[in-house]
């Protein structure tokens, strides 16, 4: 029996995975099992890595037109993706040969939709930005991490996190979306703990903009993490149309539902680690990556793994203790090659599926 008390926090997709189904959580972060991703996931983060190439560093779009930005993406899903079948370290399963070609095409058309709002736009302070918050309750200390998509200054403060599904959600899913009140609670401790200042003093942008940003911080610094929340902007950006959605903020409700529910969470985890039993729920089935290697069975056949939510929370305690360094986040790099496009013959005959 090994001990699997490796505490990481709850990150936004961990969090989806253990809603979805104890299963799918059970293959993702204990067995750690690895599936090829669909071309459709495939395409989702090749528009986020786009996205991190929109503007110069002036703030400029890099971009002259909808055109050359849409033709941008041909060269590193070609060379990177495709010939390789990989994207970011996952294998990808093609359907059929013609696969990624059809969504090439279908994300050159969403990049010309996005093209005219975001150079409209000034561009974002922070993209790609990493967290890594603890948050003290009664029930004790919730250790959240993850990534902004973008931190935007608009006349707040503002979370904006890109999104690839077709359905648009209704406002009372996004108000309910737990996503987003992890993204609300994240910007809100960093400001409440001065840390969005630090990284704010590093930014490489005009005085002006950096000026007025740290202006905003400082006036929310002091505050009560919901009073914070109240002041910040949070927005669904949807990455086929262009759309952007303002997302209700959060509330004192919002927070006290998340942390009630991540609270039950880890124990429930606990227990499923000692029972080798993790629920299955087969409504998500349809679009699990899972679906091929999954029994569809609650029980896990092997030894129950000792597991200790007592690690976890002395850990999560250690990392209270580190909050008043400024050393969790990290700047990203934003440099990328782009490499030369022997588009479509050479590349074609290499696709595996
Ligand atoms: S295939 Fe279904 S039961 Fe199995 S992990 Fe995925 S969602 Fe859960």
């Amino acid at each position: 029996m090994g001990n699997k008390s490796r505490y990481t926090g709850w990150s936004p997709s961990r969090w989806r995975a253990w809603q979805d189904c104890e299963k799918k959580y059970y293959f993702t972060y204990v067995k750690r099992a690895e599936v090829p991703i669909t071309a459709e996931m495939a395409a989702g983060l090749m528009r986020h890595m786009r996205m991190l190439q929109f503007y110069k560093e002036d703030g400029s779009p890099k971009y002259k037109s909808a055109e050359t930005f849409a033709n941008s993406v041909k060269g590193p899903w070609i060379i990177e993706v495709v010939e390789n079948s990989e994207i970011a370290g996952r294998k990808i399963k093609w359907r059929d040969p013609q696969e990624p070609y059809r969504t090439l095409e279908v994300m050159k058309r969403d990049l010309r939709a996005i093209y005219e709002p975001y150079s409209q736009e000034a561009p974002p302070l922070f993209t790609e930005q990493r967290f890594k918050v603890v948050i003290p309750s009664k029930s004790g200390y919730f250790c959240f991490v993850g990534r902004f998509d973008e931190i935007r200054l608009g006349e707040r403060l503002a979370v904006r996190d890109h999104k690839s599904g077709l359905l648009i959600p209704e406002p009372e899913e996004l108000a309910e979306n737990e996503q987003f009140t992890i993204y609300s609670l994240a910007l809100a401790s960093l400001i409440e703990n001065g840390n969005l200042e630090r990284m704010l003093h590093t930014l490489r942008r005009p005085e002006d903009v950096k000026e007025k940003a740290l202006g905003v911080a400082r006036e929310l610094r002091g505050l009560s993490l919901v009073e914070i929340a109240q002041n910040l902007d949070l927005e669904y950006h949807n990455m086929r149309t262009g759309g952007i959605i303002q997302v209700p903020r959060r509330t004192q409700e919002s927070f006290d539902s998340l942390i009630a529910k991540v609270s039950e969470a880890e124990r429930k985890i606990s227990e499923n680690y000692n029972s080798n039993i993790w629920q299955v729920n087969e409504d998500s089935c349809p679009k699990c990556v899972f679906a091929n290697i999954c029994d569809r069975k609650s029980q896990v056949m092997g030894e129950p793994t000792l597991f200790s939510l007592v690690n976890e929370s002395r850990i999560a305690q250690e990392v209270q203790d580190g909050l008043r360094s400024d050393s969790f986040y990290i700047p990203v790099k934003q440099k990328e090659k782009v490499p030369k496009l022997p588009f479509p013959r050479q590349s074609r005959k290499k696709v595996n599926v």
